[in-house]
Parts: structure tokens; sequence; C-alpha cells
């Protein structure tokens, strides 16, 4: 990722501030109770932790799904606590060998969450050894090397795994169907956003008006984590101000200046946007084309600026390259160019190159 892309207000990956602000603990509710949104998610959940514990048996693996943000460390960890288990944490990238893995496996007590982030990024090495642990609780390491290697079983105590991942499409399928609840995180709506920035006030300690928080919410992209800091560089801006209280226009103002516009969209989704306007006239256009045109790499691009703006409708991914719709148009105050393109690329769209 550029460092144009790590300095954004608004993307949902974690930031070393946020990890500051994240690891104290305080901003995460910690029982399902306390958790604003994902209504279905945490109703099923409840009742796989309820059924769990009267069977006395260890929950099946779970599989968190979604963009970054949105709260799938804070269910992880609110699984263990219902569970009344530890909970263990790594990621995907963190287990280099199949040893690693070994280690942090064999260290679990019964019934104990193991969290693995980013799973899409586990190496196949390493996936290859998960399976037998995560169907039959157990262990088939290759020791040594060559005629004098041997293969040893080693039996686990039975756990849950609970594994998290932005990108779905990367799991593998045999990977993907050992979790049993498999639960897609959806992005939160303003009404849910606003009890987040209201309860993070409180958390923070900050006096807040309804229409702040509104006004906050509006702007946080679906995304807790974004509301989150969001609200934390507007006390900032009410400290400075000397502002006891965040009320609407106070949020307005410190919002405008960090350049976050009144639906979250910053300079870049600007920038991304305006170069499909105005320079390819909406579209198609590639995503390398606007990748150079941005100096980004395609995969910010593609994983940072396009979701939201696909979740919004303001863009779509066609096999042709990306068309803006006429909501796009309308948030920059253009009129929808005459281009026959953009009535036959959003013919050609496909949903599944979103994915
Ligand atoms: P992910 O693992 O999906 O990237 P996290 O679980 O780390 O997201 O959440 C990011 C931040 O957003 C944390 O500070 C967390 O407390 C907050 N958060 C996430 N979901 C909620 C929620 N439903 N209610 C309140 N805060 C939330």
């Amino acid at each position: 990722m550029s460092e144009y892309s790590e300095d954004r207000m608004i993307d949902g990956e974690q930031k070393s501030e946020d990890a500051t602000a994240e690891s104290d603990g305080s901003f995460r509710p910690l029982e399902l109770s306390d958790f604003t949104g994902q209504k279905v998610a945490c109703e099923n959940l409840s009742i796989f932790i309820e059924a769990a514990k009267s069977r006395s048996d260890v929950l099946d693996h779970v599989l968190f799904a979604g963009p970054p943000g949105l709260g799938k460390t804070t269910l992880a960890q609110i699984v263990a606590r219902e569970l009344g288990v530890n909970f263990k944490a790594t990621s995907g990238p963190v287990i280099a060998k199949s040893g690693d893995l070994a280690a942090l496996l064999t260290n679990l007590d019964e019934g104990d969450v193991l969290f693995i982030d980013e799973i899409h990024r586990l190496s196949p090495a390493v996936e290859e050894i998960l399976y037998p642990a995560m169907e039959d609780f157990q262990l088939d390491l290759i020791i040594g090397e060559g005629p004098a290697a041997r293969s040893v079983r080693i039996e686990l105590a039975p756990f849950t795994l609970v594994a998290a991942t932005t990108r779905t499409g990367l799991l593998t399928t045999p990977l993907r169907d050992r979790f049993g609840i498999p639960i897609r995180l959806e992005y939160y709506n303003t009404e849910e956003l606003c009890k987040i920035v209201e309860r993070g006030a409180r958390v923070l300690g900050v006096n807040m008006s309804s229409d702040g928080a509104l006004e906050i919410a509006r702007r946080a992209r679906g995304t807790p984590r974004v509301a989150g800091r969001l609200l934390r560089r507007v006390r900032d801006f009410a400290i400075v101000a000397k502002q006891d209280r965040i009320d609407k226009e106070i949020a307005d103002a410190s919002l405008t200046r960090l350049e976050v516009d009144h639906i979250g969209l910053d300079k870049m989704d600007h920038k991304y946007l305006n170069i499909i306007a105005k320079n390819y006239h909406g579209g198609p256009v590639g995503a390398d084309t606007i990748a150079a045109a941005m100096s980004e790499g395609r995969d910010s691009i593609e994983e940072v600026i396009e979701p939201y703006l696909i979740q919004l409708g303001f863009v779509s991914r066609t096999p042709r390259g990306r068309t803006l719709t006429p909501q796009a148009f309308a948030h920059l105050g253009m009129s929808v160019p005459n281009n026959p393109a953009l009535i036959q690329g959003n013919l050609f769209e496909d949903r599944d190159l979103n994915q």
C-alpha cells in the first residue's frame, strides 16, 4: 500500500493509531448484548454458543468474512468470552512454518478459541496441517528429511478455530468447507453507526449531541473502525477549539478540514472518480490505467478504494473496465456524459467481479 493510502482517514484497515486505541480494550464491546448491528449474525452466534455450552461440547469452527474494520476480531473475542474459554490470537502471515502452527495448537486447552486473522494468507504447507487439526483434533507432522523422515501424530485438545478473512474468494474450498459456522459481516447502516459513535463518546468521556454523532456516522463508510477514528479526530478539534460538546457544526467543520466529504469520500476517492469521469467520460477504463493515473498500485485501487464506491453504487466493475453510474456523476455535480458505453457497460455488469 502506498504512503498516500496509509494516510487515509477513512479506510477500514487498522493503522498504528487505531491499534493503540483498540488495544486498551475499552473501545471494543465485550458481550454480544453490547455489540451493535450484525443482528442476524449475532443471533445465530448466540444460539450456537448456548447450544455448545449446554452440550458441554466445543463450539464448531467459525469463519468471519467481510471488509476490514467491521468487527471480526471483536466478535472473535466476544465468542471466547461468552464461552468462558481462553482466547489466543495470531494471523495468517505470522505463521510461517508448520512448526509455528503446531506450537500454537499444542498449547491450547480444551475448548479454547484460536483466532487466526487474515486466514487467506496462510501458506499451503501450513494449511495442510490445519485440516486434520480442525477435523479430528490431530496433528500429523513430518520430522526430519529424506529417508530418515518419519511422521508423528499428536492428539490435540478439542478447540474452536475462529478465523477472519477480508477475501473469502482467496480461501481454498477444502479450508472454507471445514468451518461449520461461516458468517458474513455487512457494512453498518447510519443508525447503527450512530449508536457506535455515541457509545465511543461515552467510553472516551466526550460530551456529544445526537446530531454530532449522526454527522460522524454518516461519514464513516459503514465501518465502525472508521467511525472510531473520525470520532477521535473530531474530539481533538473540539479540544483545541475549547468546545466542551461535540455538535453537528464542530463535527462537520473538523471532517471537512480533514477532507472527508458528507458521505465519507476523501480526496483519493474524488481523484479516482474524477479520472474516470473527466478523462474517460465515465469509462469503461481498466484498473491498471486508473492505477497509473493515480500513481497507486492496482491492489490498493481494488482493495482499498473501490469496495466502498461499489457499495455506494457509484462504480461498476465490468469485464471491460470500470464505469461510473449516474449517482457518481450526481455526487461530483456533473451531468452524465453522452457515452453509449455506459449503458452497454452496465448491461455487462458482473457483480461477481466485485468479490
Ligand atoms: P476487524 O477485525 O473486522 O478488522 P475489529 O473487530 O478490529 O475489526 O473492529 C475495529 C474497531 O471497531 C474496534 O475498535 C471495535 O471496537 C470497533 N467495532 C467493531 N464493531 C463494532 C460494533 N458492532 N460496535 C462497536 N464497536 C465496534
